[in-house]
């Protein structure tokens, strides 16, 4: 339960004042948080951070003041010039000349004013602040209609913000109404204890968390956008460390249990071995030796298997199983998808059945939500009496009351579909069963980014393909020349060739991108008939078994997919991947997307089809993707253009998104961040103590609340 301190910060917008139905709107479009049907609440106000700021200082004389620019003025009023009738509405504008000390003389200019709104605004002999942007007109200074006009001296005199924060809007709504909505926002903020210890508060001058935040939002000068700001500084700590602290909660548990040494003879993996159509790759033999030292010692492995798509990851994981096998004991491998299940059955069960007698080797079974009644019955009994060796599944696996015999190693496939929150779940029930882990991946994740990812897991790289595969030729064209793609398809297709067609990522909504991709399907249907397949995440398993099927028998030639495709899917004949929206993808997912093809010997090409005009970013990414196929440098890039405004980008790649800490600005931050949970759940693993209370505050703000269940769950 998340403490009721927290809770105005967790109430929807709409419990703010001046926030009614038409701002609500705007603001869940704006800051609302990224799943489907979310409303904004304030605590998303709170993080949506200023990316300017005006400058309201004053300047000391009209004559220093710059033309073009904000200017805030002191001054006396000299004369008024209504525009040439005593009317409203006349034909000049109102004029009110004023000076300041130097005897610099400025006019203040009003259309369509109220002469005696303005009289007893300005009046004669009066001395007032004003502040607006300088023009030049007819050799005179001007200011058209000042944003501010203040009495000096007087009580108002203060409000006149100095500094005005901008922020990022959107269409329909003002930075006014937004700056007053977080003011009220931040008026929300409770009073809460200190989370960082006060000697490094003290070395690095920070503000307490409060005042932080009121910082963050009252920037004075461009200095205090930057990642250094002491404020920003201040909360991407708090945030990193609240990160640091969930994975850091996640590792206590899975080391709490000491591993097994899994001392296997090798028998069972050199008659795998020698049945490969192919030997290991110099990456796939380190990979293993890694695996084996932490299946050998003591304590329980902890290990990422990362490896682009196609770098030899499911034999490497297969190989790891069997060595659990041989002591005896029972392997899980878990997939994110249904599809992906079942082709790492059929990939594992080819391997490990054609070299020796079948009843003596691995026994494998697969389970998902679909094995129901009878049949799941009798695999959940199997499993228990430990007559499987090898459950493959999706995250079923982990759910109910699935009991394996003696469960000896997890292998999570998460190929990039897990956020973080998920992953923290999985990894616990992985965890939960007392088994060695192994997380394979195929985003190719920086090196910066791996700590906020996975904590201190160790690492194996695949960085290393198998050999034979040929580049893809990659291009990108204009949806403009649509047509000439589906022509060259033709072409291809005639010759034997095989396509994927992946269908824009238009909205947060899955309905919608199912839309687009049954818009294509039926267009391109309409011209190659029968041999156009189409599948989505809202297809019924069976039917997308057989869709996936006949594309992969060669039955269909061509298949257009949203982007459930994405993870995994092995046909070795496809050889042409289109990708339609392309500016709309993340690197990492448009690289994932690429690396379905170029598996076979056959030439391989990749279209990615963008819509004009390109943003700056967009035609970067499209730029790193055809100069490039290697995922490390790709993620890379991905990390250096994504910056903070790309979500779209950061919420597809499976990465933690952060409010305020970017990295690798914060990268030093982040080091510190571990250090500190690492000390705190050293001395107090649960954080129950009286000096952790702070920092379950913590984990509720910045909602790494699973931690939480976790260490309630014990
Ligand atoms: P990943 O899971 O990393 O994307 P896979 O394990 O699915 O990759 O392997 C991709 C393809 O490469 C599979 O068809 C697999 O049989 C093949 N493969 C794996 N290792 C090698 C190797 N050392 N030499 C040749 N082919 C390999
Ligand atoms: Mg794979």
């Amino acid at each position: 339960m998340r403490p009721a301190k927290l809770a105005p910060l967790f109430a929807t917008v709409r419990a703010l004042k001046g926030v009614g139905p038409k701002v609500e709107g705007l603001l869940n479009k704006l800051v609302a948080p990224r799943h489907e049907g979310a409303h904004a609440r304030v605590v998303d106000l709170v993080w949506h951070l200023p990316v300017g700021v005006i400058d309201r200082a004053i300047a000391p004389r009209i004559a220093e003041a710059k033309i073009g620019e904000l200017a805030t003025l002191e001054v006396t009023v000299t004369e008024h010039r209504p525009g040439g009738g005593s009317k409203w509405r006349s034909r000049g504008p109102y004029r009110v000349l004023v000076e300041d000390e130097s005897g610099g003389a400025l006019q203040l200019v009003y259309f369509n004013a109220d002469p005696t709104y303005i009289k007893r605004l300005l009046p004669l002999g009066s001395r007032r602040l004003i502040s607006g942007k300088l023009e030049s007109y007819d050799g005179w200074l001007q200011m058209p209609h000042p944003d501010h006009v203040m009495a000096i001296d007087s009580e108002d005199g203060a409000a006149l913000p100095l500094h005005e924060p901008v922020y990022p809007l959107t269409a329909g709504l003002t930075n006014t109404t937004l700056r007053k909505a977080i003011a009220n926002a931040i008026e929300q903020v409770p009073d809460l204890p200190e989370w960082i210890d006060t000697g490094f508060l003290a070395q690095t001058a920070w503000p307490r968390f409060g005042e932080a935040v009121a910082r963050l939002h009252a920037p004075e000068t461009e200095a205090d956008l930057l990642p250094s700001a002491l404020p920003r500084a201040r909360l991407a700590y708090d945030e990193l460390l609240a990160n640091q602290l969930a994975l850091a909660v996640i590792r206590a548990r899975l080391k709490r249990r000491a591993g097994r040494r899994l001392a296997a003879q090798g028998k069972l993996r050199k008659a795998i071995l020698a049945a490969l159509p192919f030997s290991l790759t110099g990456a796939q033999k380190r990979a293993l030796a890694e695996i084996d030292a932490d299946l050998a010692s003591p304590h329980r492995m902890l290990r990422l298997l990362q490896g682009d798509v196609g770098s030899g990851k499911t034999v490497v994981a297969l190989l790891a199983m069997a060595a659990a096998v041989e002591a005896g004991l029972q392997g899980a491998l878990m997939a994110p998808t249904e599809i992906l299940a079942r082709q790492h059955l059929q990939t594992i069960s080819g391997f490990a059945s054609s070299g020796f007698d079948a009843a003596a080797g691995l026994r494998i079974a697969l389970l998902t939500g679909r094995e129901r009644g009878r049949e799941r019955a009798e695999i959940m009994e199997a499993l228990k009496a430990g007559r499987i060796d090898i459950l493959i599944g999706t995250h079923a696996l982990f759910q109910e009351q699935i009991a394996f015999h003696d469960l000896g190693l997890v292998v999570i496939d998460e190929q990039h579909r897990f956020g973080v929150h998920q992953r923290l779940a999985l990894q616990a029930k992985g965890a939960g069963t007392g088994a060695e882990l192994l997380v394979m991946t195929a985003t190719p994740i920086p090196r910066t980014l791996l700590l906020t990812s996975y904590g201190d897991m160790d690492v194996s790289r695949l960085d290393e393909k198998p050999p034979g595969r040929k580049p893809i030729a990659t291009r990108t064209l204009p949806l403009e020349r649509l047509a000439e793609v589906v022509s060259g398809i033709a072409r291809a297709i005639a010759g034997g060739a095989q396509v994927y067609w992946v269908c824009p990522l238009v909205a947060e909504s899955e309905v919608l991108d199912i839309a687009a991709a049954e818009a294509r399907y039926a267009e391109l249907r309409a011209r190659f008939g029968e041999s156009v397949g189409l599948v989505h995440g809202r297809l019924a398993g069976k039917d997308k078994d057989r869709v996936m099927a006949a594309f992969a028998s060669g039955a269909l030639s061509i298949l257009v997919s949203t982007t459930v495709i994405e993870v995994g899917v092995d046909v070795p004949k496809a050889s042409i991947m289109i990708i339609e929206h392309a500016e709309r993808f993340g690197l990492a997912q448009l690289h994932q997307l690429r690396g379905r093809v170029g598996r076979g010997a056959q030439e391989s090409s990749c279209i990615l089809l963008y819509r004009q005009p390109l943003s700056e970013t967009a035609r970067e990414r499209l730029n790193v993707m055809r100069r490039t196929e290697d995922g490390f440098v790709i993620a890379e890039e991905d990390l250096r253009l994504r910056g903070g405004g790309e979500l779209l980008g950061t919420r597809q790649s499976g990465l933690p998104m952060f409010r305020v800490a970017t990295l690798p600005e914060h990268q030093a931050l982040l080091e510190a961040a571990r250090d500190q949970a690492r000390l705190t759940l050293g001395r107090d693993p649960e954080l129950k103590g009286q000096g952790s209370e702070a920092l379950r505050l913590l984990l509720y703000l910045f909602e790494r609340d699973d931690a939480i269940k976790l260490m309630r769950a014990g």
